[in-house]
């Protein structure tokens, strides 16, 4: 089941619009068990457009295609769709009446290019759109459906919710396509690449793997495409926990789950409260614990110890330790979050202090030194991070490092 997204408009060519029409199709599509094999944005120009459907016509199942529907003069999708599929426009009276009512709804005069809306292409199946003036079309033309629908994405999105998705479900109900996610943390991706050859290469034939990274955390997606659904979601499962096998330690969570939603499900499980005293993240560990809804159960606060006034005086930091060792050290982060987790009073403290640069490094300490520390009853435990020259970077990995650290503490 092979499918192409075709996106229509100068506009998204010279990134005036940005293209969020051919994601939210291929989401949607992909979900229903299409292959996607090319999204393309293509300009308003009636030749290019012509060459275009001409290129894939028979050679796909479904083209979906968006934008060009609009009254004005630079939307020549209609006609040149006419022409494509051997056509002419009339008069649709039914799709007329509602665009007299959506028009009367916002207290608008009905203009001349409005009655242009109403007219559709003589031999397709008009997809009518509730949200707005430009109706869809559907056209079969050498074992190809094509479906052109308005650029606008809540008037596309509704077309596709209501009528195009559960329309090609039906034509097409013989194939699965599931997805599972593993969210990791903690492994660069080459050398999880390394770890996971042999899995790879044992891989069923109906399964897929994909890497993908983002800031430090890997989304390792499992895709498996086939005609038996209870067969390719055993698999998965089974490979699934495989997976778990073979790298247990740095799987977080799994279905797009985001570190501070784990490290909330667990303390709210487990009835526990966390805190964090935090240098060189200036508390952004708060600010993405506190991002989760429902995040009071659990976060009760933070000190944002920058100066050195603030660790020895608030979290109660030895004086000598910040002497001896420095603020960039082992010693002085663990006693900062022993300290958070005394005045905090909290059962989990977070701690982090390090050189986030880009500027700011010595010798024994260059930029992107990080120490970062959890305190809990248990224990103490502090890892030392070795990161970039940049500082936003810097600040994201130590937030996500120090979360990821306390998460592990959590499930011991
Ligand atoms: P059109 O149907 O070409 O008249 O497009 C109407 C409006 O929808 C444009 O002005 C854009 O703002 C928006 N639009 C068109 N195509 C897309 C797309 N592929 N993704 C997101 N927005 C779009
Ligand atoms: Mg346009």
């Amino acid at each position: 089941m092979k499918a192409v997204i075709i996106t229509i408009g100068d506009e998204l060519l010279i990134g005036q619009t940005v293209d969020t029409n051919s994601a939210w199709m291929g989401a949607e599509m992909s979900k229903i068990g299409f292959d996607i094999i090319k999204k393309i944005s293509i300009n308003d120009k009636r030749e290019d457009i012509l060459e275009l459907l001409g290129e894939i016509v028979g050679k796909v199942d479904v083209a979906l295609i968006t934008g060009g529907l609009g009254p004005t003069s630079d939307d020549i999708t209609k006609p040149t769709l006419c022409e494509f599929f051997g056509t002419s426009l009339e008069l649709n009276p039914e799709v007329l009446e509602m665009v007299v009512q959506t028009i009367s709804l916002r207290d608008y005069p009905l203009t001349e290019l409005n009655k242009k809306q109403a007219e559709v292409p003589k031999s397709c199946q008009v997809i009518k759109n509730a949200v707005g003036t430009a109706p869809g079309m559907w056209f079969e033309k050498d074992n190809t459906i094509f479906v052109f629908m308005p650029g606008v994405p809540m008037e596309m999105e509704h077309l596709m919710a209501s009528y195009v998705l559960p329309k090609l479900r039906t034509i097409f109900n013989n194939s699965t396509i599931i997805h599972k996610n593993l969210m990791l943390y903690g492994i660069p991706e080459s050398i999880l690449a390394e770890r996971l050859a042999d899995f790879e290469t044992n891989l069923p034939k109906e399964l897929k793997l994909a890497y993908l990274p983002s800031s430090g955390v890997i989304k390792l997606r499992l895709t498996g495409r086939g005609d038996n659904n209870r067969y390719i979601e055993n698999l998965i499962n089974e490979k699934v926990a495989e997976l778990y096998s073979i790298i247990p330690q740095y799987i977080f969570a799994e279905d797009e789950e985001s570190m501070e939603i784990t490290i909330g499900k667990l303390l709210v499980a487990r009835n526990k409260t966390i805190g964090t005293a935090e240098s060189c993240t200036g508390g952004n560990i708060s600010t993405l614990i506190t991002s989760v809804p429902g995040s009071s159960k659990y976060f009760k606060g933070s000190i944002v110890a920058y100066d050195n006034s603030i660790k020895t005086g608030l979290l109660g930091v030895n004086e000598n330790l910040l002497t001896k060792f420095g603020a960039v050290s082992q010693q002085v982060v663990e006693a900062m979050a022993i300290g958070a987790r005394r005045e905090l009073k909290v059962d989990y403290a977070i701690a982090t202090s390090g050189v986030a640069g880009p500027s700011g490094g010595t010798e024994s300490k260059p930029v992107g030194t990080v120490w970062i520390a959890v305190s809990s009853e248990k224990r103490t435990v502090s890892q030392k991070l070795r990161l970039s020259a940049d500082r936003k970077n810097n600040i994201t990995r130590s937030s996500l490092s120090a979360i990821n650290l306390a998460i592990k503490e959590i499930k011991l």
